[in-house]
């Protein structure tokens, strides 16, 4: 076993709350540089282009790629011969403190969802995530997440008759809520498994880099025809028309119930936040 001390999974959070809320991903970067030629509409290419300056200044000036600094979601790989010293809910919630009281970014959750809504302080508690894996190491995958983009998912049990076709239909009009979320966006798409499954499903989705396809050449496929035509809604850059609505359509799998159809759709808006770290 190798032991692991919590206060370096404290440090490591930390410092990707940072580094993800200040630098854009470097793939979300080269794919809207890459289809800037693709955007025929100049408001279009004027916001894509004031995106690349905003991405640049955030580095330069350290600071947030948008005011909506987000919730923390927080994705734990953890070896089986990993030994944790401590506690690992405290450590990721005090990463999280440290990086939003010192970094100045906004705090945004509250504590009661419907009566008082008073907001935490600091910005916990983070939605973690842990999977176990083979190994002594810690992956940690830390996305912090606006509302927008969060307001515009959505989840349903689909008629199992309705098939592939069901799922297009509620991808496409899922999409059409992607105007409210600062596009150009990343599609995540979960299909199968349970109701409480299939939205973590099209989180992970989320995860993957833009150049990469699904393994299965039918969901492959698949993602490819849902990007062609979500392009083709006219939503475009900000919402306010355009060819580039959608960067990408990245789409998750799992075995479900013989009289089950789940389906999720979420978003990563243009401000894709994402930072990994290995301990
Ligand atoms: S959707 Fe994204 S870019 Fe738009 S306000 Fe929310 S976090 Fe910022």
């Amino acid at each position: 076993m190798r032991e692991i001390s919590t206060l370096e999974v404290t440090k490591a959070i930390k410092d990707l709350c940072l580094q993800a809320n200040r630098v854009l991903r470097p793939d979300v970067l080269e794919a809207i540089r890459a289809s800037l030629g693709f955007e025929v509409s100049p408001t279009g290419k004027e916001i894509m282009e004031q995106i690349i300056k905003n991405a640049g200044l955030a580095v330069s000036e350290q600071l947030p790629i948008c005011q909506d600094t987000g919730y923390v979601g927080v994705f734990i790989e953890l070896g089986q011969d990993v030994l944790l010293k401590g506690d690992l809910t405290l450590a990721i919630n005090e990463g999280v403190k440290e990086a939003y009281d010192e970094g100045y970014l906004r705090k945004s959750m509250v504590a009661c969802p419907i009566f008082e809504r008073e907001n935490t302080g600091d910005n916990t508690p983070a939605f973690i995530t842990v999977d176990t894996v083979p190994g002594d190491k810690i992956k940690i995958t830390v996305i912090p997440k606006g509302g927008g983009t969060e307001n515009a998912s959505r989840l349903q049990m689909l008629p199992v008759s309705g098939g592939v076709e069901a799922v297009k239909e509620f991808v496409l009009e899922a999409a059409e809520g992607a105007a409210k979320s600062c596009p150009p966006v990343i599609v995540g798409v979960g299909i199968g498994a349970s109701f409480d499954k299939v939205g973590l499903l099209a989180k992970k989705a989320l995860l993957r880099s833009i150049a990469d396809s699904n393994p299965d050449p039918e969901l492959a496929a698949l993602e490819n025809e849902l990007l062609v035509r979500i392009n083709k809604l006219g939503i475009g850059p900000a919402g306010l028309g355009g060819r580039i609505t959608a960067l990408a359509v990245k789409i998750e799998a799992a075995p479900t119930h013989i009289a089950c159809l789940p389906a999720a759709v979420t978003f990563n808006c243009h401000a894709a936040r994402q930072a990994e770290a290995i301990i």
